[in-house]
Formats: C-alpha cells, sequence, structure tokens
C-alpha cells in the first residue's frame, strides 16, 4: 500500500488545489491521501468531490489536519486524520488557532517593519487569500518585495528560528489537541519528529508525553530522511506503543524531493494508524 497521509493544499501553505492534489495523487500511484493542511479542514470537501468525480482513483482520501501544539514551551505538529470536519470542537479549536495566527502575523509585520520591511501584513493577507495565513506567505511576500531571493532565504534571515519573524505563540496545548482530534471521531499523530532538532533524550520524552496524553501513532517516515532515523524513531513508538504513520509533507511540485506518494513504506515491524479501529464522533452533551 503506498499511504501518504501528510500533504498540503492551497487552504493552508500549498501550492495546489485539493483537485490537483488528488490528480498528483493518481499519477504517482498512491492508494491511500490524507489532506492535513495547518489548523484547516478547508480543502477537504472538495478533495472529496474530485475524489468521486475521478474515474481513475480507486484509493481512499482521508480528511485530515494539522494542529500547531505546545507541549510544554515547545512547538510541535499533530497531525489527526479521518477527523470529522464539522465537529464543533474541532471548529471552535481551529477557530481559535486561526486567530492565534492574525495574532503572530500583526507581531511579525510590526518586526519586520521596524527592521525596514513595511507592509508585510498586507501583502502575507494578498498573497494568503483564502487561505490559512502562514509564514510561507511572509516568505512569499519578502520574495515579491525583493527583500529576500528565495522563500528560504527568507526562512533563513527572517522567519526561521531564532528570527526576527519567530514569534511565540500561545498554540492550543497538546493534550486539548489528541482530545478534540480524537473527539471528532480521529487518530491523533505526531508530525515529523525529527524535525524539531531535538537531543534523543528530549525526543525519547516528547514521543512519552505523546503516549501519556493518548497519541495514537507517530510519523516513521516524513518525507526523505535517513535510514538510521527511521530505524531509531521505529524503535521509540514501539517502546511507547505508538501506532505508525507516514507522510510527504507534501506542499509544492517544486520540492521534488517531497512528492506526494514519496514516503515509501511503513516497515512491518510497527502497526499501522490506519488498521487501528476507527473512533466514532462524540456528540456534545
Ligand atoms: P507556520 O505554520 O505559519 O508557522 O508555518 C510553518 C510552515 O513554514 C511549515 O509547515 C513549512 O511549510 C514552512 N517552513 C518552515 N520552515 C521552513 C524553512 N526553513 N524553509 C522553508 N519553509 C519552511
Ligand atoms: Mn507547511
Ligand atoms: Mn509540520
Ligand atoms: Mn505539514
Amino acid at each position: 500500500m503506498n499511504c501518504d497521509l501528510h500533504t498540503h493544499s492551497t487552504a493552508s501553505d500549498g501550492a495546489l488545489s485539493p483537485t490537483a492534489l488528488l490528480e498528483r495523487a493518481v499519477a504517482n500511484g498512491v492508494d491511500c491521501l490524507a489532506l492535513t493542511d495547518h489548523d484547516s479542514t478547508d480543502g477537504v470537501a472538495e478533495l472529496a468531490e474530485a475524489a468521486s468525480r475521478a474515474s481513475e482513483w480507486r484509493g481512499e482520501w482521508v480528511a485530515g489536519v494539522e494542529i500547531s501544539a505546545l507541549c510544554a514551551r515547545l512547538p510541535i505538529h499533530v497531525v489527526g486524520l479521518w477527523v470529522d470536519p464539522d465537529s464543533p470542537q474541532l471548529g471552535a479549536l481551529l477557530e481559535r488557532q486561526r486567530h492565534v495566527r492574525e495574532q503572530r502575523a500583526e507581531a511579525i509585520a510590526a518586526r519586520l517593519a521596524a527592521a525596514g520591511m513595511v507592509g508585510a501584513l498586507a501583502g502575507a493577507r494578498q498573497l494568503a487569500a483564502a487561505a490559512v495565513l502562514s509564514r510561507p506567505h511572509f516568505a512569499r511576500w519578502l520574495v515579491a518585495e525583493g527583500h529576500c531571493r528565495t522563500v528560504q532565504q527568507a526562512f533563513k534571515r527572517w522567519l526561521g528560528r531564532g528570527k526576527i519573524g519567530d514569534v511565540r505563540c500561545e498554540w492550543a496545548a497538546l493534550d486539548t489537541v489528541i482530545d478534540v482530534i480524537q473527539a471528532a471521531g480521529g487518530h491523533a499523530v505526531l508530525a515529523h519528529p525529527e524535525k524539531y532538532r531535538l537531543s534523543r533524550g528530549k525526543l525519547r520524552q516528547l514521543i512519552g508525553d505523546f503516549a501519556a496524553a493518548g497519541g495514537d501513532a507517530i510519523e516513521i517516515v516524513s518525507g526523505p530522511q535517513e535510514r538510521a532515523d527511521t530505524e531509531r524513531l521505529l524503535q521509540l513508538a514501539v517502546a511507547s506503543e505508538l501506532a505508525g504513520s507516514i507522510g510527504s509533507d507534501f506542499h509544492s511540485p517544486a520540492q521534488h524531493w517531497s512528492d506526494v506518494g514519496s514516503a515509501g513504506r511503513l516497515p512491518a515491524a510497527i502497526q499501522p494508524v490506519w488498521d487501528l479501529p476507527r473512533r466514532s464522533v462524540m456528540v456534545a452533551p
């Protein structure tokens, strides 16, 4: 089975519409595709429609989301899979997250203005259009205005870790995020554990905290990665009795190293997240 359970569309910071994403998944031989936009399920309806129209698509599509969260003070990402986009609890959480994003965007723009780059908020908003406002929109604005040559450079100079655009945010707490995903009928997956650049001890602790908070699975493979990293994550997941997931974290065809369906296969030594029994959606009292 070629599963890709972590992808983005134009509903957040991806380059392709959900329809174009599905077409690419068909072309790349994907059997199971999850759309997991940042703090949004807005693209899911279009994905569902595209899947029902595409006669070549015989796979399963999954309603998903990638939620920014805080574990203690560490910002992390939690992917929710098989969520009900109409869940009121999920809707309320995502609305709050987008409010946090708006506040952060104002702070980023103020800091960029103080550094001589004026007009970032309006510029990023325009580039985002209906999408969830995120740092890549600021990066694209910085490039469009000639402040940087590439998006990568924009992150390296202004938006990345430790730079002025790296504003602390009051994202929802990890246990809340897990609870809300599960109340929406979903499975909660710790996204790309290697991307937080933690020491071995801290990574072990994060995965332990995630399991203790009731998380379901971790991404064993996220985009291209070293075999040793896959092996380490596999051992940590098994030790914490978590299931495994895989995804490309696809954003754009320009990033050819993480194309849709390129994450490969989940190692046989771990229970796949797609084999866990599905949760039913919790109805609010
Ligand atoms: P946000 O959710 O608004 O904080 O934006 C995070 C997104 O920015 C990630 O999901 C990536 O798509 C993108 N991103 C983060 N770091 C980098 C980087 N160094 N270069 C390019 N894109 C990045
Ligand atoms: Mn992204
Ligand atoms: Mn992420
Ligand atoms: Mn992602």
